[in-house]
């Protein structure tokens, strides 16, 4: 049996993979190949199918800048409308003859002496590459809640980025357990057509009117037909958003749009004691800030109750509150995050010197540039540490990073490289550098606990900073910030003699 050996690997085909795939042809490298557990395009937007899914940052930015989308039909587009383009993308540039579906990487394991890594496939022959890029996202495994009793509920449990739509929500009990970005989509979806929902709020968070509205057929026609008009409609939203930064880095800002954020639940909330219950504590900024105009509109309902009595177990027929009441369900609906901190890497991942990456992540995942890992040489990560946003379009931060990978990628083949890993030294700098920079950030000083940081407290998802400036640090490959090492032999012959010796 043949080994297969590629220039690149790329795992995932949500936007990062797509983009770095996109690039990478462009820049007429074809020597790749993207795995993709699933049997479709898209990511988190292929699987988050929960009713009300929606992105909360306005669509012409939440895309691709050199593939703008004319015809998105209002300002936040639903989960549908975001597969479909990254779908369009995928067929546009030519992508799925790259696409291995149905190819779960459940191991990868670098070798020194080659400089190739070598990708163990579920039932599939391994693959071998010289570069491995990590696209998986941060937001691809659920998170179900460790709530004692949690397998012996009877009735139909499931996460939100899990939906089961086979189950009849007609009428039902359901219960949702978790307010983040998710849940605050769904309840407003499901809320009118079950029987009583029971949301089990353990933090209330921030959350902001939505300036949501369709776009009309002249706004449609007039981005089909003058770039100067996409242009202008994404560079006025990007900076729309980017100022806001500015509160999440001197937090004392955030009293205002508290403010407004009071106001708002004082506005939309009728009875006083739910108010105090949906009011947060921490700084705003601290968590995701939310945008919604239904979810305050929905816990008016009569069939809706906000549970903030704690969670103290599951029970075969329901949810027992700390105050031992027992909530009888059918459904229990997980929203409740995803696995980001706890455990880093998505499948173990050999580097140099034996090291593992969540073993060398246990406290903590550190990178540099959200990009490159030291001891994992040729491995790049796309939204790697310290690479997400709270603020803007993650997409602006994927296509940066896809920059900066292609230009190393170019680097190796242009001299011959054998091996590229970034410099301890470096990493280390950069890494007290970002946690200088996170001291008095409303991340750090907020009085809050997020998936953005360990259970130790540190914070590593955040960018913190404005994201034009990881742009500008992605814009050049930095070299001089790698160990590398060239190619004795050529490099095709170092392929062929790793294929004899695993074929
Ligand atoms: P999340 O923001 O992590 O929220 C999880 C919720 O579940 C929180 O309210 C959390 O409470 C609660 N929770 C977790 N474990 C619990 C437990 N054992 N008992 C009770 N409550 C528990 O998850 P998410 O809503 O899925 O959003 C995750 C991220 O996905 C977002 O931050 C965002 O980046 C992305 N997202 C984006 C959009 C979009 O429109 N762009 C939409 C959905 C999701 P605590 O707050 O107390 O921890």
């Amino acid at each position: 049996m043949g080994t297969d050996i590629k220039g690149v690997a790329i795992i995932g085909t949500g936007f990062s993979g797509l983009a770095m795939a996109i690039r990478l042809k462009k820049a007429g490298l074809e020597d790749f190949v993207i795995l993709e557990q699933s049997n479709d395009v898209g990511g988190t937007w292929r699987d988050n199918t929960y009713p009300g899914a929606a992105c909360d940052v306005p669509s012409h930015v939440y895309s691709f800048s050199f593939e703008p989308n004319p015809h998105w039909t209002s300002k936040f587009s639903p989960q549908k409308e975001i597969l479909r383009y990254l779908q369009h993308c995928a067929e546009k540039y030519g992508l799925r003859p790259f696409i291995r579906f149905g190819s779960r990487v459940q191991e990868a394991r670098y070798d020194s002496e080659s400089g190739l890594w070598t990708l163990s496939i579920e039932g599939r022959e391994p693959l071998i590459c010289r570069q491995f890029v990590l696209a998986s996202g941060g937001l691809s495994r659920p998170s179900y809640p460790k709530i004692p009793g949690i397998d012996t509920f009877k009735g139909a449990l499931f996460h939100s980025a899990r939906w089961n739509h086979s189950f009849p929500l007609d009428k039902s009990r359901v219960g949702v357990i978790g307010t983040g970005a998710s849940s605050i989509q769904i309840v407003p979806a499901i809320a009118p057509q079950v029987g009583k929902l029971s949301l089990f709020q353990r933090t209330p968070a921030w959350i902001m009117p939505k300036p949501e509205r369709r776009y009309t057929n002249f706004e449609k026609i007039l981005f089909e037909r003058f770039a100067l008009a996409r242009y202008l409609a994404r560079k006025i939203l990007y900076w729309q958003f980017e100022l806001k930064a500015i509160g999440l880095l001197k937090p004392i800002l955030m009293r205002i749009p508290e403010k407004d954020a009071k106001a708002f639940i004082d506005r939309e909330i009728e009875s006083p004691e739910l108010r105090a219950k949906l009011t947060p504590s921490y700084t705003m900024g601290c968590k995701r800030v939310l945008l919604s105009n239904e979810f305050y509109k929905a816990l008016n309902r009569e069939n809706v109750e906000v549970v903030g009595e704690g969670i103290e177990r599951i029970t075969e027929r329901g949810i027992v509150t700390r105050d031992g009441r027992e909530h009888i369900l059918d459904a229990i609906i997980c929203a409740t995050g995803f696995q980001v901190t706890e455990h880093s890497a998505p499948f173990p991942i050999h580097g140099s010197e034996g090291r593992e990456l969540s073993k060398q992540w246990s406290e903590g995942a550190e990178g540099y540039l959200g990009v490159s890992i030291t001891g994992f040489p040729n491995l790049f990560t796309i939204v790697g540490p310290n690479s997400g946003l709270g603020h803007n379009s993650i997409v602006f931060m994927i296509e940066a990073q896809v920059n900066y990978i292609l230009k190393a990628i170019q680097f190796t083949k242009q001299k011959n490289v054998k091996s590229i890993e970034v410099k301890p030294e470096v990493q280390d700098r950069y890494n007290k550098d970002l946690s200088k920079r996170f001291t008095n950030t409303v991340w750090s000083v907020g009085k809050c606990d997020s998936w953005y940081k360990t259970a130790s407290g540190k914070n590593t998802t955040i960018f913190p900073g404005f994201s034009f400036e990881l742009r500008m640090k992605t814009r050049r490959f930095h070299a001089f910030a790698y160990k590398v090492e060239f190619e004795g032999v050529s490099a095709k012959s170092r392929l062929q003699e790793k294929m004899l010796r695993v074929g």
